[in-house]
């Protein structure tokens, strides 16, 4: 049993995974909530037991991993004997800037590079680094592994990563398309690129993660060559509570009309937008099927703009791999919104697209399932993402 352990840090929570990297299995899994808030909560899920949740102080990050770690050995309803037996631990990471392609090995010029990239992921940079200092003041001398979400888009050509602003925005500022979602595009494409009879090398497949935060990406020969979301998470097609890819003359003239600060047109395009603003009800799927099956004529609108964006991106994504072989559908609404994923699939005939709709309707959930007709031109899968999972063997294969 070598056991990796894989953190997910945000400002005031910590989701965690202890994976057994010899069978790929998890072992146990829970969440560290309101750290550094009064009321600070674990909870904690061996795979073969009870949940278990726990209030108690969390003061911050440190405190949490220690938490964890002791909930993870305790006596009664743990699953290791002591912290030594954890071998390595697995970081998610948002932003690595230019820097960093590849997931590595933590020491201080990453803790470094990971801080030079805080303006580019104010909200998570800050806390991922919070993670991970944390981790190394309780456990100093387990190798410990930083994966970036925005590893995955450095293998897109220059023509794809760049804004059309003066180059300067580049050069000084930084300012180009990183995309994000990157642990999830990289592994679905590599289950689908497993299930085609072609060398990976010739494979041009299209991953759609569409959850509460979307995005697609163009993967030729296994690398990313284009993804909707840019320089931060906002751009793409219409997500949860943002607004996607807008005119950006809406900016000046909305903050103008509302009288809203730079800070406040962010908050409005990122929070209050998307499925919640033009709905009106929630950025919830599940909400807005249910609302639009009681005749909510905006619930309808908004699952109807989800798709069609999502459409155009696929067609887009054909256009720039010259044809496409597979097509994913992963995360909360991809693998679990039949509906969403016939919305988006019907009429795609011209791309050699043949859907069994009955089957897509039927398949069973949480499993990796064909929906495309065996004689589609084009694969259609359903994959479930395991980010985690991928963190877990990055980790493995650079700590141990
Ligand atoms: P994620 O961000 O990947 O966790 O996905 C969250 C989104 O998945 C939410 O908007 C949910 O409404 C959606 N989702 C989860 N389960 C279902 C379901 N059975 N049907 C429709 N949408 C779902």
């Amino acid at each position: 049993m070598t056991n990796i352990l894989v953190i997910n840090a945000g400002s005031s929570s910590l989701k965690y995974q202890l994976i057994d990297i010899d069978t790929e299995t998890v072992i146990a899994k829970g969440i560290c909530e309101r750290i550094g808030i009064p009321g600070s909560l674990l909870s904690y899920k061996p795979t073969n037991g009870e949940k278990f949740e726990k209030q108690q102080d969390m003061h911050d990050h440190k405190d949490a991993i220690q938490l964890v770690l002791d909930v993870l050995s305790d006596p009664k309803i743990g699953v290791i004997s002591d912290m030594s037996s954890i071998a390595a631990v697995g970081h998610r990471v948002l932003h690595g800037g230019e820097k960093y392609s590849e997931p590595v090995l933590i020491n201080d010029q990453v803790l470094e590079a990971i801080e030079e990239c805080i303006p580019l992921g104010p909200l998570h940079n800050p806390a991922n680094l919070m993670g991970i200092r944390g981790c190394m003041a309780v456990m100093p001398n387990v190798p410990m592994v930083a994966v970036f979400d925005t590893a995955w888009g450095q293998s897109m050509p220059k023509k794809a990563f760049m804004y059309a602003l003066p180059y300067e925005a580049y050069e000084k500022f930084k300012v180009r398309r990183y995309g994000f979602h990157g642990t999830s595009h990289r592994y679905v494409a590599g289950r689908a690129i497993s299930k085609l009879d072609m060398p990976k090398e010739q494979t041009r497949v299209i991953t759609c993660h569409l959850g509460n935060g979307s995005s697609l990406s163009a993967v030729k020969g296994g690398k990313c060559v284009d993804t909707s979301m840019g320089l931060t998470p906002l751009e793409g097609v219409p997500m949860g509570t943002r607004c996607g890819s807008i005119d950006p003359a809406i900016m000046p003239f909305l903050m103008d009309k509302l009288g809203l600060s730079a800070a406040e047109m962010d908050t409005y395009m990122n929070k209050k937008s998307g499925m919640l603003g033009v709905s009106g009800i929630s950025s919830d799927f599940r909400d807005l099927d249910a609302a639009s099956k009681e005749g909510n004529e905006r619930a309808e609108l908004a699952l109807q703009m989800f798709a069609y964006k999502v459409k155009q991106y696929i067609g887009a994504y054909a256009a720039a791999l010259n044809g496409v072989d597979a097509i994913v559908f992963t995360a909360g609404v991809g693998e679990n919104d039949r509906r969403m994923r016939e919305m988006i699939l019907t009429d795609m005939e011209y791309l050699g697209v043949d859907v069994d709709f009955q089957w897509n309707q039927e398949c069973p959930r949480g499993e990796e399932v064909e929906i495309s007709k065996p004689n589609s031109r084009v694969k259609v899968f359903v994959i479930p993402t395991d980010e985690e999972m991928t963190i877990a063997r990055d980790t493995a294969a650079l700590a141990l």
